[in-house]
């Protein structure tokens, strides 16, 4: 008997084979449940109970369950763990089962599949970054890649070359990423960071596409959109098509795709990203990163605004311009950037509200973030005079219009309206009649239901009853029991009709009580009704105006940037730097924003540096030369971002900077670990030096930070001297390189265009000191060694250094033939230094010796000039 499954199995098991991939969260009444290897699965992940219930074919079936009000924490954790969640709610009222028999099972179907890239609920998303969809697709030799953010309705496609998909995942880093089965694109996905998932070739057919992204716009034709490409239709269909699967009919409000033209923005890719920390710290998190340092956006919906700019910085001269006027503006007006961003801090996430309004998976708060999000745009559109320029005064022009459904609103819902739909109470008194009176009714049946007991009380002597509620017995008459023989026998017992008796009280109803509660529960859920009716009303009112309110949630991120620029550039002393399309890179007084800031909190000051670096008939390379620790690195990115910061519109750390535009930027860092990814260090070098020197063109930005190191010495400098020839010669851009080879700064001599310069250290006393200033010429030494005793080396190692470097240059100054020769030479031991208490220290004269005992706090005049006395006889 027991090997056959019970209907309710029977449902679950064609429910779960339906949906292959995902786990099925089975509804049943207040828990979602999962069985057999999904809730072996779960329980492991979720951390949470398994146990079993009845059996399947004989064996008993695993089981565990989540409580449906907490499940949106519990599909979190699941979601991050790289699950997918298919979602069976039931499809009825149990009782209705229950009518067609005993043995009828609740129907039940999938009504969502939760992805990665699918997600809409608060609770799931980050609010400053997107949550991107991205799916790539290939017809012929054609490739494009479509990305969707179905939480804000972003949609857009571009060409997209296989050569380029890692760059460009790594710009919208997308969470979910569709690709055809057996693309073999595991690793790329893995390396954005993003959950693979591969679709039947049906899915990406570009005929279909049509159909498929025609209807979800409600068009007959999508010229009216753009000319798509084949790949690109092919790239957009398989998103529709995903979205469908994953939505179930309830599709989201997606904005018309947009066609971003390849090259509209600056290229970086992948490893740049990475080691510029552009929009991620190399730990992994925000913190730490350019986009952290510089956020100072009031919205969410503006910090995703940088984060696209940041991550895309533009190409496009006149957009850049335009951009850097509006911060101008605002640099200029600070009263009314204060009050813009006053206004803009109270504006909630109207582009997330809109997107569940149209999945059907809002409440009333949504709606009134509608409200809030339009009432407080047309506050700041009011504040923007005319003469604010184009990018102001556009986004002013899509914050006005939208009265009408503001005063609806307004007029519709209470102040501050309950989450959930559920109970009602979200719509304000006045605004519809009949739910009024329904209200009126409901309320009125409480009152009378207080006089009630009064008069009970008075007909059967027992002041203490009451009349009481509970979702059992609905209203009812208790007693105590004490009272009991009065009360069952008559005549109150042809009144009173008993309905239970407990320890210490005895309930009873009248004919009249039920009535008045059957009038009050009626009046309720009329009321109900009408609510929801309103609710529907309004929703269709906000649906209505999708296309502006989403305008106009852009324009208050547009507005919320250019003002978090402006604060940025008066705050931290920014400048507006001139770009233009030369070739042109000079900036005075460069600073490193995120270096800067870390220095600050410290209480230190940041050396600013100046970089010239204009390349003309003759390409530039700066030669950057001088130890470790001297601010190399940090000179080298600081300029980079410096490009970035400048082509995202915004004002940069330099008192002065001109910047022509810079198509591909470039960072590589020499032998940076890369256990994770478990390719050899200097082969990572390798293949990331290849990369650029393959595609860097002449407008090309290239920031090289001890190429080579991850060899053996002449191997690398032997790498890094034909790397920096290759960029002099075939790619001719714009580069900085900076190296511990000091033979190379002989190539300022011989390449036109090469320079050397060199972060300056002072040697003080044995030790260096230094001065993070960048200035022209070569580095004279390494500082190797004395950098070494900072570290902390014991003292006889670092003297030991000293020897072997001393004959290592003094044989090279008289043209030794080899090192080897040299170092034979050395005595083989040194003499074994005493023992001495501190390792570092070098040995005091007498007089440093006295020095060091004298606390001059506790020395009088007269002690002191003694002292000095002292001091001098022991020089
Ligand atoms: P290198 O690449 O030469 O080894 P880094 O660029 O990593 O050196 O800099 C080492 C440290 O020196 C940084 O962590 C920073 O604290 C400090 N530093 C670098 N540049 C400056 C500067 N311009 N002003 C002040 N401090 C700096």
């Amino acid at each position: 008997m027991s090997d056959q499954p019970t209907p309710m199995m029977v449902q679950y098991l064609a429910i779960r084979d339906a949906n292959p991939g995902a786990l099925l969260f089975y509804r049943m009444g207040d828990f979602y449940e999962m069985f057999f290897e999904d809730a072996l699965a779960a329980s492991a992940a979720l951390d949470i109970a398994l146990t079993k219930r009845g059996t399947h074919q004989g064996e008993p079936i695993p089981m565990c369950g989540v409580p449906v009000h907490a499940a949106e924490s519990y599909l979190l954790t699941l979601i991050r763990k790289g699950f997918r969640v298919a979602i069976a709610e039931q499809m009825e009222d149990p009782a209705e089962a229950k009518k067609r028999g005993s043995k009828s099972v609740v129907a039940r179907d999938v009504v969502r599949l939760v992805t990665p890239g699918t997600l809409t609920e608060d609770s799931l998303l980050e609010a400053r970054r997107h949550n991107f969809l991205a799916s790539f697709a290939t017809v012929r030799d054609e490739s494009a890649l479509a990305w969707v953010d179905i939480s804000t309705g972003a949609f857009r496609v571009s060409p997209c070359p296989l050569v380029r998909l890692g760059p460009e995942l790594a710009r919208h880093a997308p969470r979910e990423l569709l690709v055809l089965e057996g693309s073999g694109l595991d690793d790329l996905a893995q390396e954005a960071g993003a959950a693979l998932t591969e679709l039947a070739a049906g899915s990406f057919d570009s005929t279909a596409a049509v159909r498929r992204l025609s209807a979800m716009f409600g068009v007959e034709t999508l010229d009216g959109f753009g000319n798509f490409s084949r790949a690109e239709l092919a790239a957009m269909g398989a998103i529709a098509d995903y979205l469908e699967l994953t939505q179930r009919g309830n599709l989201p409000l997606l904005r018309p795709p947009v066609r971003e033209a390849a090259g509209g923005a600056m290229q970086i890719d992948a490893a740049t990203r990475r080691n510029l920390e552009l929009t991620q710290a190399l730990s992994g998190g925000r913190e730490g990163s350019l986009l952290a340092a510089i956020d100072r956006t009031v919205t969410a919906a503006g910090a995703r605004l940088l984060d696209r700019r940041i991550s895309a910085p533009s190409r496009d001269l006149g957009e850049i311009h335009a951009r850097q006027a509006a911060v101008s503006y605002l640099v200029e007006a600070p009263r009314l950037t204060a009050d813009l961003r006053e206004a803009l801090s109270r504006a909630p996430d109207m582009d997330r509200a809109i997107s569940r309004i149209a999945l059907d998976r809002a409440g009333p708060r949504d709606l009134a973030a509608i409200r809030a999000g339009l009432t407080q745009g047309a506050a700041i559109a009011a504040l923007l005079p005319e003469d604010a320029g184009a990018v102001l005064t556009e986004a002013a022009r899509d914050l006005v219009g939208h009265d009408e459904l503001i005063d609806l609103l307004d007029e519709a819902l209470v102040a501050e309206p309950p989450l959930l739909t559920r109970d009602g109470g979200f719509t304000a008194s006045g605004y519809d009649e009949d739910l009024d009176e329904t209200r009126r009714l409901r309320d009125e049946g409480r009152g009378v239901i207080a006089g009630m007991q009064a008069d009970y009380i008075r007909e059967t002597g027992v002041t203490s009853l009451k009349i009481k509620h509970n979702n059992v017995l609905g209203y009812f008459i208790e007693t105590t029991t004490t009272h009991a023989e009065r009360m069952l026998a008559a005549p109150l017992n042809e009144r009173f009709i008993h309905r239970q008796t407990t320890a210490n009280q005895i309930r009873f109803t009248t004919v009249e009580l039920s009535e008045l509660e059957t009038r009050i529960l009626n009046a309720r859920d009329r009321a109900l009704e009408i609510e929801r009716g309103v609710f529907a009303r309004l929703v269709a009112a906000v649906l209505a105006q999708a296309g502006p309110i989403g305008q106009a949630a852009r324009a208050l991120a547009e507005i919320d940037l250019q003002g978090a620029f402006a604060d940025l550039a008066t705050g931290e002393n920014w400048v507006r730097p001139t770009v233009d399309d030369s070739r042109a890179f000079e900036i005075t007084g460069g600073r490193h924003p995120v270096v800067e800031r870390a220095l600050k909190r410290k209480g230190e000051t940041f050396v600013a540096n100046d970089c010239a670096l204009t390349a003309g008939e003759t390409p530039a390379i700066w030669l950057l030369t001088g130890p470790n620790m001297a601010g190399k690195s940090t000179f080298l990115r600081q300029n980079a971002l410096i490009a970035v910061l400048a082509q995202a519109g915004a004002f940069v750390p330099a008192s002065a900077a001109h910047i022509g535009m810079v198509s591909q930027l470039f960072s590589r860092v020499g032998a940076a670990d890369d256990l994770a990814r478990g390719r050899s260090t200097f082969m990572v070098e390798m293949v990331e030096t290849a990369a650029i020197l393959n595609q860097a063109d002449d407008h090309a930005l290239v920031i090289l930070d001890e190429i080579g190191r991850g060899t053996a010495t002449w191997d690398g400098l032997s790498i890094a001297w034909a790397v920096m020839e290759h960029l002099h010669a075939t790619n001719r851009c714009r580069a900085l390189f900076a190296t511990h080879y000091h033979e190379m700064t002989a190539l300022s001599a011989r390449l036109d265009g090469v320079e050397n310069a060199t972060v300056t250290v002072r040697e003080w006393e044995g030790e260096v000191i230094f001065l993070h200033e960048v200035k022209k010429g070569a580095a004279d030494r390494s500082y190797g060694v004395q950098v070494a005793r900072l570290a902390g080396l014991p003292g006889s190692v670092v003297e030991r250094a000293k020897e072997i470097l001393h004959t290592l240059e003094s044989g090279e100054r008289e043209g030794a033939a080899r090192p080897q020769m040299l170092l034979d030479d050395l005595p083989l031991f040194r003499a074994a230094p005493p023992p001495a208490p501190k390792a570092a220290a070098p040995k005091a004269s007498p007089a440093e010796a006295r020095l060091r005992e004298i606390n001059p706090d506790t020395l009088t005049p007269r002690e002191a000039l003694d002292l000095l006395y002292q001091l001098k006889d022991l020089q």
